[in-house]
């Protein structure tokens, strides 16, 4: 199974991919969590990705393309794999479907998560992640039992840099520009699903879930 999660930031896909991928055991494939860990690690790339995360500008597709090409050239993604947050641009696209095409496979389904901007500025507002796990709280629905501490793990919470009001506005302005023309290129290929992303948790995952039965 080779899936697609796509969707505007805050759309909740992160959440969904994890239940996905924890379900089904597959290898996730999350761009913006590589350059998370890439920073986190000290990494050069990481460093580079980071002046444009917290601007909530997309990093170079030249950079982005060769960390998921040597993602995918490991073993555990030959046979499946979920994509979260990658492609986000047609160049990156077409990227993608070159690097498919080599291993011999395409992908199955792409899920677009749909949301309403309220909800979405909302969410972004209220995230918080944990610094060591990166287990995601949401000050209002899912409440950490203790202020700034991860339920998990005792972590500390914080707010991504990209969740900034300022940014949260440029990474939408992006996803309408260079993102959403994406959704008309899977629909083409008819691989294109759209599910509800403003019900409850359960309620999204279960439409996933039935798409995925049926693949
Ligand atoms: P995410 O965790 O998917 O919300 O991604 C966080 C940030 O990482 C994005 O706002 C971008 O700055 C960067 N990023 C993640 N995926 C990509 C991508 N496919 N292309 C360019 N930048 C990306």
């Amino acid at each position: 199974m080779k899936i697609l999660m796509m969707g505007p930031p805050g759309a909740g896909k992160g959440s969904q991919s994890a239940k996905v991928v924890d379900h089904y055991d597959l290898p996730s494939i999350s761009t913006g969590q590589m350059f998370r860990d890439a920073y986190k690690n000290g990494d050069p790339i990481g460093i580079e990705a980071m002046k444009y995360i917290k601007k909530g500008e997309l990093v170079s597709d030249d950079i982005t393309n060769e960390i998921v090409r040597l993602r995918l050239s490991k073993n555990d993604a030959e046979n499946s794999f979920l994509l979260d947050g990658f492609p986000r641009t047609v160049a990156q696209a077409a990227a993608l479907d070159g690097m498919l095409t080599k291993m011999g496979t395409k992908l199955d389904a792409v899920f677009n998560i749909l949301s309403s901007n309220d909800v979405l500025f909302e969410r972004m507002e209220q995230r918080r992640v944990c610094r060591s796990c990166d287990t995601t709280y949401h000050l209002k629905f899912k409440i950490p039992k203790e202020c700034g501490v991860c339920d998990k793990c005792g972590g500390e919470l914080y707010q991504r840099p990209d969740d900034t009001l300022e940014s949260v506005k440029r990474r939408l302005e992006i996803y309408e520009t260079k993102t959403r023309p994406l959704l008309d290129y899977y629909d083409k290929k008819g691989i294109l699903y759209h599910i509800n992303g403003m019900q409850p948790f359960d309620n999204v995952y279960n439409d996933i879930e039935l798409v995925i039965r049926d693949l």
